[in-house]
């Protein structure tokens, strides 16, 4: 075959029938990830062709070759092999490893102790170093002393927590504490500390990170722009982030859950947006838009007391951090259309949908207008 024939016969090629997806799908073969998706009608779930659960029958499958479509179609995602994340999940055995940190968190893991875990050293190694630009150890340390952070500005006195927390030496306690927070240990209840968290939902992984004064950020992971937004938070706000969680992050996270069942669309967690005043006027004015409705622009530059100034709100209403809590995805352009949507337009679309079919049932509605007063 000439060069040239290949090039016409690729397109093709990489578009499998769907009889070779079906064939594919029941042989759970991973060449087929990330090339097609399975929609199946009986349960209205979509999945990735490895999915671990019983194979449907061939006359209830849908295929699609992007998430979005089979999301478009009215799919929802499994649960089980969670086809939105893939690629961007920590992989299986990195999961398997932070639920052993979590459950021994005072605990120094050696290499020795990796390989008994069935996990290879060097692959933590790397893994680490290229995910979050540290050694799994410097990981590790920096969760625990999150913990220890917390415990003394709960009152807890130093010398009590650093032992708790598996430090040996009170002077290591100290410099570990110190290079970590730039502070020295005896300052602990004036360090501010960012707790941050990963939530799963319906539409891909989001970020969550809150501070004492509540949340400041809730990003969908796969945006380029969220690790710069998070240096520029943690620089606005003098604060380190760490992995860990809060009474925000928790609330947040279950007012997700309602959120996407299509409960209740209104989120009362305490929000701490971070911005210029005119930043935070616009972003008040969004959470005066009800679930199921839409602002123009220009309306919303008219609510802020901005007549005329579209184009700043429009620039305001895309800086916010704190994705659909702050619902800057209600705002669209004055002739109908979708504008933009740092998230993806996809998932705009996709959220507005959702409200307008949950709001729809009047109970909820008359319920949540009610309730979403803002302060
Ligand atoms: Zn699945």
């Amino acid at each position: 075959m000439y060069a040239w024939d290949m090039m016409i016969m690729q397109p093709v090629s990489s578009r499998p029938s769907e009889s070779e997806m079906y064939e594919a799908l029941l042989r759970r073969d991973p060449q087929g990830e990330g090339v097609f998706f399975v929609g199946v009608k009986t349960t209205g779930v979509f999945c990735r062709p490895t999915c671990s659960a019983r194979k449907p029958r061939r006359e209830n499958v849908e295929f699609f070759l992007s998430a979005r479509d089979a999301l478009h179609a009215g799919y929802r995602a499994c649960r089980r092999c969670r086809p939105l994340d893939a690629g961007r999940r920590p992989p299986e055995w990195v999961q398997r490893l932070l639920q052993s940190v979590d459950a021994r968190p005072d605990h120094r893991f050696t290499d020795a102790q990796l390989r008994s875990l069935d996990i290879a050293p060097t692959r933590v190694r790397s893994y680490f170093k290229e995910k979050y630009g540290m050694t799994f150890h410097a990981y590790c340390r920096a969760r625990r002393l999150g913990e220890a952070l917390n415990e003394i500005r709960r009152g807890s006195p130093a010398e009590r927590v650093g032992p708790r927390q598996g430090f040996e030496s009170p002077s290591g306690f100290r410099d570990a504490f110190s290079r970590l927070f730039g502070a020295p240990l005896g300052r602990g209840r004036d360090v501010r500390c960012l707790a941050a968290d990963w939530i799963d939902t319906p539409l891909g992984a989001m970020l969550a990170i809150a501070g004492d004064e509540g949340l400041h950020l809730l990003e969908f992971v796969d945006r380029r722009a969220v690790e710069k937004q998070v240096t520029a938070l943690r620089r606005r706000l003098g604060a380190t982030v760490v992995p860990g969680v809060n009474e925000h992050l928790s609330s947040v996270r279950g007012e997700l859950e309602n959120y996407f069942a299509g409960r209740s669309l209104v989120f009362r967690t305490r929000l701490a947006p971070v911005g210029s005043e005119f930043q935070l006027a616009v972003w008040r004015e969004l959470r005066r838009i009800a679930p199921g409705e839409t602002r123009s622009y220009a309306e919303l530059a008219d609510a802020a007391g901005r007549r005329g100034a579209c184009r700043a709100v429009g620039r305001a209403n895309g800086d916010n951090r704190i994705a659909i809590a702050i619902p800057c995805h209600r705002v669209i352009a004055a002739d109908g259309t979708l504008c933009g949507y740092g998230g993806g337009l996809w998932r705009k679309q996709w959220l507005l949908d959702h409200e307008r079919a949950s709001a729809r049932s009047a109970s909820l509605l008359v319920r949540e207008r009610r309730t979403s007063a803002v302060e």
